[in-house]
């Protein structure tokens, strides 16, 4: 039975204003709306929608929103509780926060057993020992909406999960794909921030730039769908047609395409196991024409390499690894670092701050603060 109710965490993003959209043509009540501080967008997004609750994690942006909201039926919420709380709220939650600011807010609506649709990797990446562990506690489904993995949960629900053998994620290059380590060396937060392919929020469009989207898609695709680093193989496929794969058992490989738009995960994941017309367009080959597949090139790229070298360590490792590659990413867009310097950082944060196994939440927690604050270091006394 289709959901009734969502809470999209994150509705100022990209994702969040593609499902706001989607939402709206499924005729699914966005019941409560949460963000960071764009007071304006929440307001308009408020009036139109109407949702019972909607939160700001800046208290300052809550206040204004309260001021700007007061004739209307909606109540506004703030901070890190207002998050959790509306979180809690709906049939669905969309967990659309970027970065791990999404962690605990997604934690709180599986304590409250709903189910998850999840653009939100960096969850998965830090804590999926602990997320899919609660998840399953609570009987929670957690849908991806990340665009191959929803392609692999796609492909996985042709047949019995039990005959999987291999992952085949997808991967467009990014706007630099095929230039060599010393052209990368000048490119600006301007020329990476243009996608070929896709329209999204900053980071994780310089996340495709790196290709350190692919390695935390790696792990992502790991805790969901409970498979070993080995099985997981990552293909350039510059045309973004091919969502992602999977190889049966006996090496049948289906494949979900279509039109780049990610209106269809956030779509499937709001309505499987059904499907419904959002207002997509249909594929065309003959526009097409041919469909071309790539090693990735780890030498020049290391943000990847470096993502299974996390795997690889485990623990708090790959917590290690997101919170490094956040704040680096941040001095790049300030232009305070080079683009080849995010790898670099990364890799000097992995070096330096020894790994947890088995770690709690707080051990999490703590080991992204400490990835972040050597980060901010390494750049001080550069
Ligand atoms: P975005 O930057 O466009 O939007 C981020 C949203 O998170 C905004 O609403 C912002 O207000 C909110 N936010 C940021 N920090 C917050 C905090 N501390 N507390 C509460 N809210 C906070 O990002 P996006 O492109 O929409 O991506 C969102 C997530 O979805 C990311 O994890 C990303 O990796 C994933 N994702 C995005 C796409 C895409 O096409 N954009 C595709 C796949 C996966
Ligand atoms: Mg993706």
């Amino acid at each position: 039975m289709m959901i009734k109710t969502i809470s999209i965490l994150g509705s100022t993003g990209s994702i969040g204003r593609q499902a706001l959209d989607v939402a709206d043509a499924l005729g699914i009540y966005p019941a409560a709306l949460a963000a960071d501080k764009d007071f304006r967008l929440m307001e308009s997004q408020a009036r139109k929608y109407g949702p019972k609750t909607v939160a700001m994690r800046n208290e300052n942006a809550a206040k204004e929103l309260k001021a700007r909201l007061a004739d209307t039926d909606t109540k506004v919420l703030s901070g890190q509780s207002g998050l959790n709380d509306a979180a809690a709220a709906s049939d669905m939650v969309l967990s659309a926060i970027v970065g791990i600011a999404g962690l605990t807010p997604t934690l709180s609506a599986i304590e409250a057993g709903r189910d998850i649709a999840l653009a939100n990797k960096e969850t998965l990446v830090c804590a999926g020992s602990i997320v899919t562990q609660r998840a399953a506690l609570k009987n929670v489904r957690i849908i991806p909406v990340d665009s191959e993995h929803s392609a692999v949960f796609q492909c996985l629900n042709t047949d019995n999960p039990k005959h999987l053998r291999r992952i085949i994620l997808t991967a467009s290059g990014g706007p630099f794909y095929g230039k060599t380590k010393d052209e990368l060396k000048t490119v600006t937060p301007e020329q990476a921030l243009k996608h070929p392919n896709w329209s999204m929020g900053a980071k994780i469009t310089i996340d495709s730039a790196t290709l350190m989207n692919k390695g935390l898609e790696l792990i992502e695709a790991m805790h969901l769908f409970a498979v070993k680093p080995e099985q997981i193989d990552i293909v350039i496929h510059k045309e973004s047609i091919i969502h992602s794969m999977v190889e049966f058992t006996d090496g049948a490989v289906i494949a979900q395409m279509g039109v780049p738009d990610m209106r269809l995960p956030i779509s499937y994941a709001m309505t499987y196991p059904d499907r419904f017309d959002f207002g997509g367009s249909s594929l065309n080959l003959f526009d097409i024409g041919a469909l071309t597949f790539d090693k990735p090139d780890t030498e020049t790229f290391g943000c990847l390499a470096l993502a299974k070298k996390a795997v690889c360590t485990g623990g708090t490792a790959c917590a290690v690894l997101n919170g490094a590659n956040e704040a680096a990413v941040e001095l790049f867009l300030k232009h305070e670092i080079g683009f080849n310097q995010i790898a670099e950082f990364v890799e000097r944060a992995l070096d330096r701050i020894s790994v947890i196994q088995n770690p709690s939440l707080d051990d999490i927690l703590d080991s992204d603060a400490e990835a972040r604050q050597i980060i901010n270091s390494i750049k001080r006394i550069r």
